[in-house]
């Protein structure tokens, strides 16, 4: 396989191989931007802290209520929520 690449490679001409060059680049960046995507995603999934609206797990503890309760915030859609009972607090719509 390598070989082949290699012999295609050797027919591009200079420009046709930067062109080349940058698209084997821009898709390896896409590839490993995915897989850590994947990581963030399989961390905050292990956490099994959901939110409640979008149902996204991507969740970060955000300070704590008026009764020293665990406050979440979404990175997805922004909503601050109660993970113990699931309440939502809207602070995202008084603060945008
Ligand atoms: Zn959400």
């Amino acid at each position: 396989m390598e070989k082949i690449i290699q012999e295609l490679v050797n027919t591009l001409t200079d420009d046709q191989f930067l062109e080349f060059y940058e698209k084997v680049k821009q898709q390896s960046e896409l590839i490993k931007k995915q897989k850590r995507l994947n990581e963030i995603d399989q961390k905050f999934r292990a956490q099994g802290i959901k939110c409640p609206k979008c149902e996204s797990y991507h969740c970060v503890k955000n300070g704590h209520n008026s009764e020293g309760k665990q406050k979440y915030l979404c990175k997805n859609c922004r909503a601050s929520f109660d993970a113990s009972r699931n309440h939502f607090i809207y602070l995202n719509h008084l603060i945008y």
